[in-house]
């Protein structure tokens, strides 16, 4: 007789942190490219995000997910698709005496 069932982890704790979101009501498009977008609006939507995600009590957890999740699009945690490219492949550095 089994006495003890493994039920799988729920999902909605992994993910709660999402309900403390800054930019929980703000329209997404600020946060994921038009698709016609110049140089210049995309940099003014990316600063504005990125003040949205400055004031942001989860900003910490929105970074680690991304980072670790590999998401290519969009703003997360303040950090465009090219930061987390840039941060994926710069070294760690553990100490620095
Ligand atoms: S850090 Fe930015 S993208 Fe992430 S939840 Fe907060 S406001 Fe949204």
């Amino acid at each position: 007789m089994r006495t003890h069932i493994q039920l799988p982890r729920p999902v909605t704790d992994a993910y709660d942190w999402q309900l403390r979101s800054a930019c929980r009501d703000v329209d997404t498009e600020l946060f994921f490219s038009a698709r016609r977008e110049n140089p210049q609006q995309r940099q003014e939507r990316q600063r504005l995000a990125k003040d949205i995600c400055n004031s942001c009590p989860v900003l910490a957890q929105c970074r680690q997910y991304a980072l670790s999740s590999g998401e290519e699009h969009g703003i997360w945690g303040a950090m465009t698709e090219a930061d987390r490219r840039r941060a994926l492949k710069s070294p760690v550095v553990d100490d620095v005496a």
